[in-house]
C-alpha cells in the first residue's frame, strides 16, 4: 500500500491524526484486505477509501498450495503487465514464513536457477517488496480457517488444530532477486517491515540473501545488523563456483571471506552459508574438506552455519545429490566441528522452491 498516498488522502478530507495509526494497524497487522472491512471507521470514509486507495499493488493471478498444505505459492500481476512470485512456506507448526521477491528475474545467472535463467526485467519497488508480506497477511486472515478444519491427513496425526492456525512470524529475501542490486528499494522496505506503525516485525525476524555482493553485506551490517545475513555460497572453489555463478568471478571467495570477516567485526552476529547439493558437482568429500578449509580460514566457525539444500528440479542439467550423499557430507562437517544442517526442501511441488520462481504459471 502506498503510504503516502493514504496520509495525503487523510488531509484532503481532513480526517484526524489517529485514522492514519488507525487504518495502518488494521491494514497492516490485522490483514484487512479492503477498507469495508474496518468497522471502526465510518461507512462513508470506508466506502471512499475504497473507490481512492488500492491497499495491494498488484493482482493475484494463481495461488497453488502444496498436497501437505505446507508450502504456498502466489504468482502476482504486476501494474506495468510483469510477473513476480512470492511462497509462503510452514517450516514448523504455527510459524509461518513468507519468502519473498525482490526483483522481477534476476541478473546473476547461477546456473542451477530458473529465475536466473530469466535475467532481469526490472527492480521491485519498496511498495510491491512489502505488499508481499501484506498478500500472506490477508491471505492467512482468509485461508486460516480452511487449513485447520481441513489439515492434510498426514498432518492431522502430527499437528493440533490450534497449533495449525499459525502466525506469520518471520520474511525471508530469497525469492527472486539479488536483494543487494536492489538496495535503495530494499532498505526501504525493511524499513516498512521493521516499522512498528506498519508491520512491526522484529529485525531478528527477518533475513536477507545475497549471491555474494560485498558491498551489499557491509551495507546491512551497517545500517540493518540485526537482520539475519544468509550467502548463497554453494561452492568453496573459485573454479566450479566461477563457472556455475558468474557472481563469483568479480567478488571470489577471497574477497567473500574478507567481507565476512568484517561483517562479523561489526555485527558479531551468525551467518548462514546456504549449500545447493548437485549431484556429483560439489557434494564429493574434496568438495568438504575445501568448504571446512575455506570456513576455518575465516575463523569464528561458531559464527558460521552450512545449510545444505538438495537441488529442486529447475529443468537445468542439475540434479539434487542423493539421500545419502547429502547426510554423508553433512556428518562430515559435523565431525570437523563445522555446524551444518539439511534443510527440508519445501515447495518443489508447486515449484515454489529454492531457486524455482520463473513468474509463470
Ligand atoms: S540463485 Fe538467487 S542470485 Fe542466483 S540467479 Fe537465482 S535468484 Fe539470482
Amino acid at each position: 500500500m502506498d503510504i503516502k498516498n493514504l496520509e495525503s488522502f487523510l488531509k484532503e478530507n481532513n480526517q484526524p491524526t489517529f485514522r492514519l495509526k488507525q487504518i495502518q494497524k488494521a491494514v497492516y497487522q490485522d490483514g484487512a484486505s479492503a477498507f469495508s472491512e474496518i468497522t471502526s471507521l465510518s461507512k462513508d470514509l470506508r466506502e471512499k477509501l475504497d473507490q481512492e486507495i488500492e491497499i495491494l499493488s498488484f493482482e493475484t493471478v494463481q495461488v497453488l498450495q502444496s498436497k501437505d498444505g505446507e508450502s504456498i505459492k502466489a504468482l502476482l500481476k504486476l501494474n506495468d503487465g510483469n510477473f513476480t512470485e512470492t511462497v509462503l512456506i510452514a517450516p514448523k507448526p504455527g510459524t509461518w514464513s513468507a519468502c519473498i521477491s525482490s526483483q522481477v528475474g534476476c541478473p546473476m545467472g547461477c546456473k542451477f536457477c530458473a529465475t536466473g535463467k530469466m535475467g532481469l526485467k526490472r527492480n521491485l519497488t519498496s511498495e510491491e517488496i512489502t505488499d508481499q508480506v501484506l498478500f500472506w497477511r490477508q491471505w492467512l486472515r482468509k485461508n486460516s480457517s480452511d487449513l485447520t478444519s481441513k489439515p492434510h491427513p498426514a498432518l492431522r496425526a502430527t499437528f493440533s488444530l490450534e497449533r495449525r492456525r499459525g502466525k506469520l512470524s518471520n520474511i525471508v529475501y530469497m525469492g527472486m532477486g539479488e536483494p543487494f542490486l536492489n538496495w535503495d528499494q530494499v532498505r526501504e522496505s525493511l524499513q516498512i517491515l521493521t516499522d512498528k506503525n506498519l508491520f512491526g516485525f522484529g529485525s531478528r525476524s527477518i533475513s536477507v540473501s545475497t549471491s555474494g555482493i560485498p558491498e551489499g553485506v557491509a551495507k546491512l551490517a551497517e545500517e540493518f545488523p540485526q537482520v539475519n545475513l544468509a550467502l548463497s555460497l554453494h561452492f568453496a572453489d573459485d573454479k566450479k563456483r566461477s563457472e556455475i555463478m558468474p557472481v563469483n568471478r568479480k567478488n571470489n571467495l577471497e574477497s567473500l571471506k574478507k567481507s565476512i570477516q568484517n561483517y562479523f567485526q561489526k555485527t558479531k552476529r551468525k551467518i548462514f552459508l546456504e549449500y545447493i547439493m548437485l549431484d556429483k558437482i560439489n557434494d564429493s568429500r574434496q568438495d568438504a574438506d575445501n568448504l571446512i578449509k575455506f570456513i576455518r580460514s575465516i575463523g569464528n566457525v561458531h559464527l558460521l552455519h552450512v545449510n545444505l539444500i538438495r537441488h529442486n528440479p529447475t529443468g537445468s542439467e542439475f540434479k539434487a545429490s542423493e539421500k545419502n550423499r547429502a547426510q554423508d557430507f553433512k556428518n562430515y562437517l559435523l565431525k570437523n566441528h563445522i555446524g551444518a544442517t539439511i534443510r527440508k526442501s519445501a515447495g518443489d511441488e508447486i515449484a515454489g522452491a529454492c531457486g524455482q520462481l520463473a513468474g509463470k504459471l
